[in-house]
């Protein structure tokens, strides 16, 4: 007996046995089959790295179908957007196709559609129609257009073509069954008129089929086997069997629906997407605090993480939220391995060192990385009189587990020395303005050569030698895990949490991150991950996105509230 080899998900199963069995007497096909009316998203990724992964696991192919039949929403800044990210992400399609390339051979089937008595020109209205449909528990009622000739439904459709009909005057639909328990089913359109223009096609057309007309057979046209789809599609599979049986096509593809991705705490929806970006909620469609692909990569995040997170994810037949604590896993994971420490403080406070010679600078080697990270690297950090450290390291009657700064108090300086706070120096308002500190010139290296300890090690910039940086501090865009669905009824815009984004400026920087280029990224010890953000970060007025904090700390803070 040989030993079967499972496959990590039930799509990859049903590949794999199609394989084994030549099925389709050809090399197997996906697709991925976006419609260019909007930027890709995390849910999109999904299924690219599916549709992707099983034509490179199984020796297929895959082809990117733009599904652009829809001429009112389409664009050609998402089609250039939408491969773009595809190729970020780390592949590359073998075919690139256009649904309304096909606009032709769609006509040509709608006539032998027709021809077969499988289609007719309905001229009742869109109210009409949804009317006659009945309901689940009642069968449709018949258009009295049922039951034209095809001669009749010929001329009609070659006048629908020829522009004769302002839009909404006739729509052909398939002619299948008003009793049929699937609603989808009772006779179907399939083409309506639409006087528009089309972003590739111009005037040429004014008919323009459905997404059920369509999508089907462009799979049958390209030769696909595996059509994979997202469960909503789960009641589309009868239509698109129907037809691509009707029109004639050998060895048709297979459509098998998976579970979509949803991602707490923020929206996946192009609609919702396209109504944050058009009324000015956020900055645009890479917005960082957007689960756009452009939006992740411009927050930081690197392709490597996403291809992990839609790992871990997995492939189901059953829908289910995804926490975002999951996905911030994955991202720190990543980033953990990849990117250097430096030392940025978030919000300043002066420390005097005032035992520490005025004019002296001193330098620390300071390595890239820890030890359990496989990669080398270092540069120096430049100490002198006068440091900033982070404010909240600095407290004047500590609690007991404070370990930090606080007068009398000795802490470690990260790479450097040993200093004691002698005093804290206040404004008139009684607010610490400034501390004066010692540090121990024996504790250089960061160890006391008699042995004694010290608790807390903190982060540090020399004053001098600090860069001025503007951090944007990134958060979750809405403040409900599922806003989707909208918080009772409301709209989704009235739970945004109105500090997903808080920009710190005259954050303080070590000099060595001056010069990199933008779209760097680094851990900021003790802080964060940070990118320089790509567009607006320049020498001289560096800008940094925060990626993901170190810990998840959503969780303490809801906890605490
Ligand atoms: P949206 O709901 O955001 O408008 P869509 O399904 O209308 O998404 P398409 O451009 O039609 O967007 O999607 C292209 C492909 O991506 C489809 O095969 C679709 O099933 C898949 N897809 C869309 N959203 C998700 C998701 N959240 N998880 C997994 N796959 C998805
Ligand atoms: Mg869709």
């Amino acid at each position: 007996m040989t030993q079967e080899i499972p496959h990590r998900d039930f799509v990859r199963n049903l590949v794999a046995d199609d394989v084994a069995s030549g099925r389709f007497g050809r090399q197997i096909c996906t697709r991925f089959p976006p419609e260019p009316n909007g930027f890709p998203h995390i849910g999109h990724a999904k299924s690219i790295c599916l549709n992707f992964g099983i034509a490179s696991e199984f020796g297929g192919k895959v082809n990117l179908r733009f599904d652009d039949t829809n001429p009112s929403t389409e664009d050609v800044r998402y089609v250039e957007a939408i491969k773009r990210d595809i190729q970020w992400l780390g592949f590359q399609w073998d075919n690139e196709f256009y649904a309304s390339d096909y606009f032709e051979q769609l006509y040509e089937f709608a006539i032998r559609l027709i021809a077969k008595g499988k289609a007719y020109v309905d001229s009742e209205t869109e109210d009409e129609i949804r009317l006659h449909r009945g309901t689940v528990t009642q069968a449709g009622t018949p258009s009295r257009y049922r039951d034209r000739s095809p001669a009749e439904n010929l001329d009609l459709l070659a006048r629908m073509k020829a522009g004769e009909f302002p839009d909404g005057a006739h729509v052909l639909r398939a002619k299948i069954d008003l009793a049929h328990p699937n609603m989808i089913m009772r006779d179907p359109l399939l083409i309506r008129i639409r006087h528009a223009h089309h972003y590739r096609r111009g005037e040429a057309w004014c008919i323009y089929p459905l997404y059920d007309y369509a999508h089907g057979l462009s799979d049958a046209i390209e030769g696909i086997t595996h059509s994979l789809c997202t469960l909503e599609f789960k009641d589309n599979k009868d239509i698109y069997d129907w037809l691509i049986r009707e029109v004639g096509f050998e060895r048709p593809p297979e459509q098998t629906e998976f579970a979509r991705l949803v991602l707490d705490y923020t929206v996946v929806s192009k609609r919702k997407l396209l109504r944050l970006v058009t009324e000015g909620r956020v900055s645009g469609w890479d917005d960082p605090r957007l689960h756009t692909l452009s939006g992740i990569r411009r927050r930081g995040v690197t392709p490597e993480a996403i291809r992990e997170f839609c790992e871990t994810v997995g492939v189901a037949r059953k829908e289910a939220r995804t926490e975002l604590a999951a996905y911030e896993h994955a991202v720190r994971n990543d980033l953990n391995m990849r990117v250097p420490r430096v030392l940025c403080v978030t919000n300043p406070l002066k420390v005097v060192i005032t035992n520490y010679p005025e004019a002296t600078t001193e330098e620390f080697d300071a390595p890239y990385y820890p030890h359990d990270v496989p990669k080398t690297g270092s540069r120096t950090v430049p100490f002198s009189h006068e440091l900033y450290v982070e404010r909240d390291d600095f407290m004047e009657n500590p609690p007991k587990k404070f370990f930090r700064l606080s007068p009398g108090r000795e802490v470690r300086l990260r790479y450097g020395y040993f200093i004691t706070c002698q005093e804290a120096v206040k404004n008139a308002a009684g607010e610490v303005i400034e501390l004066h500190c010692t540090y121990d010139p024996a504790t250089r290296g960061g160890n006391a050569p008699d042995g004694r300890k010290v608790q807390g090690t903190i982060h540090w910039v020399s004053a001098r030698h600090a860069l001025d940086c503007e951090l944007r501090l990134y958060d979750r865009l809405f403040t409900i895990p599922d806003p989707e669905a909208g918080p009772d009824g409301q709209d989704f815009l009235s739970v945004l949490n109105p500090e997903s984004l808080v920009v710190v400026q005259g954050a303080k920087i070590e000099p060595s991150a001056g010069n990199d280029a933008p779209g760097t990224r680094y851990q900021f010890e003790r802080t964060g991950y940070f990118i320089s953000d790509e567009i607006d970060s320049k020498p001289g007025a560096l800008v940094f996105n925060r990626t993901v904090t170190l810990r998840d700390s959503w969780e303490k803070e809801k906890a605490k509230a």
